[in-house]
């Protein structure tokens, strides 16, 4: 339901939030969108984007430079793909995304070509097995339905997980190399079967269109895979890789590319029906059966080139009259393709413009509270490599004094807003929605919270990781993410692909560029807010809430198993005991404005998420440390609650479970004791 809000439309800004406001400007933003999306920032080549991000930040008064790791990166050098048939002949399958003519940053010739970041380099030839979506759930069900999977090559799907997980899922299942394929399945209603027309001409995905990406392993740790929980500094240590990197060749494949190896299962193998697995069956005019089919063979070659390579992150500062108290808001500047204009250029196109508002309040003569850091992240793509390094870089300092890290990184592929965040973010993140005004998917204005709550039903997403938050949480910082995407009507937009142009964001994605001028808006009223008020707009009760939530569904999951929760029911009580006695404090404080109080309360909630940090990290990936949220072992994006616990459920170790319910009501108790008053 759509709240009303007649009385307070259009919404009351104060001076500041006005100037902020009023300073984002749609035709800058799609400048800077222009510029982005005609530069190559593939990890490690962008030093030039980083160089003009820094001179841009720098003009609008952030104190910027270049920050330079040195970190394990892998280049294509020679990838191709060919399909022999039972009769013998053999035809090649195009892997490469074709020129479009009328859209000119596709066919320049320092184009990206397609491949996955980290992938392992070699020449196999074998049957295939179509495996759905790669999952450990698909592969459960694959082997007990008896399908030959050793020495064969797997066809997968992408989606629902991370794609270093399908690659590693098929690995573990002996499998010699993986190709991975977009479906138009999960396009929507807006497909060329439906009679729409693909992009360039049209709004649905091209035939031809690849998605790039990185088949890290990295449910075990984010970052450079050769530095593990410290910095690629000159001269670091480097440690093996053959753990966290695949050992199976892997090639992504677009759905035209993908049909006639799905048809030439046909007939083969078990039928959809028989493995059915949700989603098994995508868009395309195939069976869907797993195959194999006898005689009908891949052919993969993959040649990467691996090497120790510098990469730039951009760091821009503001010095705040309290120098232990910091903000940092990033977002990540890499890109799979010269263009890029979703992933990451709008976010990026934002930071510029953010840089320029909050310009207008220093040379107003204005001072934060708080120091501002500005992070424009290299080699995100690869694993959160830039923002992972300079976190482990600067833990000290950030434990010493990081307020909470706001990213952004898919600002805009569509017009539908997203958020999630830590709970203590929530009412803040909500109430400054209400502020800012949103185009309506090109309806009258309503404010971005009603658009917000049209799209996601008004419900602040858990953090799980795929972009550069996840650091800093695994940190114990408060965190949030914010963008926004498409939804099942609109123009489908083409994640990772050379077609992720400028020019599809301003014909389909986000023409006039003003959805992306709301989030930035957004954005910076919530820096504003969380660098310069007198206190954090912190709000603890709401962690209260969230983690009885949390612990709701564990219950649910645990069902009739017989793990014992009490521990952390009674946690729970502490902590709500101590956020409610914080919050009264702060009103305390607010109420005398006595300074020292102020100071205490921003303390406690600056520090109190680094209680959450499990010193020795959740089982077997100790790099993943915050005990109340990680990302999903099955799923690397999506968030688990409590994930010792209900991992240990999920794969049936009820006494790692048992041991983590304990572990992790000490992590409750210890940032309660961190807010006790
Ligand atoms: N955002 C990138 C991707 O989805 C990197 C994700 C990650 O490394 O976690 O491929
Ligand atoms: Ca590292
Ligand atoms: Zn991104
Ligand atoms: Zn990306």
């Amino acid at each position: 339901a759509l709240t009303k809000r007649q009385n307070d439309w259009p919404p009351a800004l104060t001076e500041t939030e006005t100037l902020l406001s009023n300073s984002f400007d749609a035709n800058s933003i799609d400048d800077w969108a222009e510029y982005y999306g005609s530069q190559v920032k593939l990890a490690g080549l962008g030093k030039e984007a980083a160089e003009w991000t820094r001179d841009k930040w720098s003009s609008n008064g952030f104190t910027s430079s270049l920050n330079e790791y040195q970190v394990y990166l892998s280049y294509p050098k020679h990838q191709s793909l060919s399909v022999t048939y039972a009769n013998g002949t053999s035809s090649p399958i195009n892997v490469q995304e074709p020129a479009l003519a009328e859209d000119e940053v596709t066919g320049r010739p320092d184009s990206i070509p397609t491949f996955h970041g980290y992938s392992a380099s070699g020449n196999v030839s074998a049957e295939y097995v179509y495996v759905g979506r790669g999952t450990q759930a698909d592969f459960d069900r694959l082997v007990a339905l008896g399908v030959d999977l050793k020495g064969k090559i797997a066809l997968v799907k992408y989606g629902s997980i991370f794609r270093g997980l399908k690659v590693k899922n098929a690995q573990d299942h002996d499998m010699i190399g993986a190709i991975i394929f977009t479906d138009p399945g999960d396009d929507g209603n807006v497909t060329v079967a439906n009679g729409y027309e693909h992009y360039p001409s049209g709004p649905a995905r091209h035939p031809d269109a690849v998605q790039k990406g990185s088949v890290l392993f990295l449910s075990t740790y984010p970052g450079d895979p050769t530095t593990p929980g410290y910095p690629s500094v000159e001269g670091a240590p480097r440690a093996d890789t053959s753990k966290v990197t695949p050992k199976i060749p892997s090639l992504p494949i677009s759905y035209s590319a993908a049909l006639p190896l799905l048809q030439a299962l046909d007939g083969h193998g078990k039928t959809a029906a028989e493995v059915n697995r949700t989603a098994w069956k995508g868009a395309l005019d195939a069976e869907y059966r797993t195959g194999p089919a006898p005689g009908v063979k891949l052919s993969l070659s993959n040649l990467m080139e691996g090497k120790i390579t510098p990469i730039w992150n951009v760091i821009g500062y503001i010095n705040g009259t309290n120098p232990d108290e910091t903000l940092v808001i990033g977002n990540h500047r890499d890109t799979w393709m010269i263009g890029g204009t979703g992933d990451p250029n709008s976010g990026s196109a934002i930071l510029i413009e953010l840089s320029k508002a909050f310009g207008k309040l220093l040379a107003g003569g204005w001072k934060p509270r708080r120091n501002i850091v500005l992070a424009s992240w290299d080699a995100e793509e690869y694993g959160l490599v830039g923002s992972t390094e300079w976190v482990e870089e600067h833990v000290n300092w950030l434990t010493e004094t990081a307020v909470a890290y706001l990213n952004i990184d898919v600002a805009v592929s569509g017009p539908r807003p997203s958020l999630d965040a830590t709970p203590e973010l929530h009412t803040i993140a909500t109430e400054l929605m209400k502020k800012v005004v949103h185009p309506n998917f090109g309806g009258f204005n309503i404010s971005l919270y009603d658009a917000w709550v049209k799209s996601s039903g008004g419900e602040v997403g858990v953090l799980g990781s795929g972009s550069d938050f996840t650091s800093f949480l695994h940190s114990g910082i408060s965190a949030l993410d914010v963008g926004s995407g498409g939804g099942t009507g609109d123009p489908v937009w083409h994640y990772h692909s050379n077609y992720d142009s400028y020019n599809w964001m301003a014909k389909f994605g986000d023409p006039g560029f003003h959805v992306h001028a709301t989030m930035g808006k957004f954005l910076s009223l919530l820096a504003y807010h969380l660098a310069d008020d007198e206190i954090l707009p912190f709000d603890l009760p709401q962690y209260t809430k969230e983690l009885k939530g949390y612990l709701e569904d564990l219950s649910e999951l645990i069902g009739s198993e017989d793990v014992d929760t009490a521990e952390l029911k009674s946690a729970i009580d502490v902590f709500e005991t101590r956020a409610k006695e914080v919050k009264a404090l702060e009103d305390q404080a607010k109420l005398s404005g006595d300074e020292e109080l102020v100071k205490v309360v921003n303390h406690k909630y600056r520090d109190f998420q680094r209680g959450f940090i499990s010193q020795g990290g959740l089982p077997n990936r100790e790099f993943y440390r915050h005990v109340v949220t990680a990302p999903g072992l099955d799923t690397g994006y999506a968030a688990i609650t409590f994930p010792g616990v209900s991992e240990g459920v999920q794969y049936g170790n009820l006494t790692i479970a048992q041991e983590w319910v304990s572990k992790t009501a000490k992590g409750i108790l210890r940032a309660a004791e961190i807010l006790k008053t």
